[in-house]
């Protein structure tokens, strides 16, 4: 059984505002398209909602399309429609790196710190007239923040439009749409403790949106089909208590993983942390020790009651090297090594102190810190 719950990039703990708000919808019966008065109670349900998650990024209730999470919300930006050809950051969520529905995408490379290459960047967008260039906020292997503000000049002068992934973001660090200076933005609920299958793309008012999904024309004609009310509500309530929250939550969370980190390298001095030359999101440490495979130790992990995730993506059973840390160069002795640890709002010491003692004992039987031999491949 899990006892120590350190896997939040991959998905959240469902807050109390979420459940509560998920619960009270749950008893609204009408659809929020029609007329009647319990189409209406649905759909202020939506409304407020789409208020809420407007404001936890600094736009209006406008902007915001409700998705069926992030992949959903990427795959809307990432068109034919809004740009002539796609760039994307060597490091995107595969959602992303997949180019959406264009036919062909081109990379941006990062830095060894796993930071985009701006004047890469640059060099790329010579010569397009109408790119659409694609930056997440930060990575959810790393926790690299990206330089998305300066990303969104350098588009802009180029004639092109910024959509930034920030699934990861909010809670965590300052997410403002307007500061950014993005034309488009991904967030999802459950990445910010509000329900799974939930998600919205914030988008300029004026920029006209290529549906996915067609039919009743729902939120103004971008995404049809009949609205997810108790899980938008969720997403709402869980919105508005990120943003009431938010400076806490990050002091907080950040003080904790500096102690981990602290302690891991007490532990094992060899220690690699990607991306540790970067700025990175206050939850988050991507670590590995050369040889040592993180699919064994994430299993390692989860015998002793620990929930962390490895960097690699496993897919139809087989494991494939993090695109993340081979976009930044990471030699074969760490490749597959990155063991990822991300914290949330309900993380306390006790989970800190109980990963920590787990790696005490199982580092033990995957390294030997002087010769690097593998003993558990
Ligand atoms: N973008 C990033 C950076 C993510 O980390 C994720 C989820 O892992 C997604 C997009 C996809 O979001 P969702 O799970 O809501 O489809």
């Amino acid at each position: 059984m899990t006892q120590a719950y350190l896997d939040w990039n991959a998905t959240g703990v469902l807050r109390p505002q979420a459940r509560a708000a998920i619960a009270a919808a749950l008893e609204v019966t009408g659809n929020p398209s029609s007329v009647h008065g319990a189409g209406r109670a649905a759909r202020r349900l939506m409304e407020e909602a789409r208020e809420r998650v407007g404001a936890l990024v600094g736009v209006s209730a406008q902007e915001v399309v409700f998705t069926s999470g992030g992949t959903e919300a990427n795959t809307l930006a990432l068109s034919p429609a809004l740009g002539d050809s796609l760039l994307v950051s060597a490091v995107e969520h595969p959602s992303v790196r997949g180019g959406g529905r264009f036919a062909t995408v081109e990379e941006i490379p990062v830095s060894a710190a796993g930071v985009v290459d701006l004047a890469a960047l640059e060099r790329k967008l010579a010569g397009r007239t109408r790119p659409l260039v694609s930056i997440m906020l930060a990575n959810n292997e790393t926790g690299v923040v990206q330089p998305v503000a300066e990303a969104a000049a350098l588009v802009h002068a180029a004639g092109g439009l910024l959509h930034v992934d920030a699934v990861q973001g909010p809670g965590r660090i300052a997410c403002d749409f307007n500061v950014i200076d993005a034309d488009l933005m991904t967030l999802s609920s459950h990445k910010i403790g509000g329900p799974q299958g939930v998600g919205a793309l914030v988008r300029r008012e004026n920029l006209q949106l290529e549906p996915l999904i067609k039919g009743g024309g729902q939120e103004r004609g971008a995404r049809s089909g009949t609205e997810n009310v108790a899980g938008v509500a969720g997403f709402g309530a869980a919105a508005e208590a990120v943003r009431a929250g938010f400076a806490d939550e990050a002091a907080r969370v950040v003080a904790l993983r500096d102690a981990f980190e602290a302690g891991l390298k007490d532990i094992t001095p060899e220690i690699v942390i990607f991306g540790a030359e970067a700025s990175r999101l206050p939850n988050t440490t991507l670590f590995g020790l050369p040889g040592v495979k993180a699919e064994t130790a994430v299993i390692a992990f989860d015998l002793e009651g620990v929930a962390v995730s490895s960097g690699a993506a496993c897919s139809s059973g087989k494991v494939a090297p993090s695109h993340v840390l081979a976009a930044m160069g990471v030699n074969s002795e760490l490749l597959n090594s990155g063991i990822r640890v991300s914290l949330g709002y309900a993380t306390d010491d006790n989970d800190v102190q109980m990963i920590l003692k787990a790696w005490a004992k199982l580092s033990k039987g995957l390294y030997r810190p002087r010769n690097h031999r593998v003993i558990a491949a």
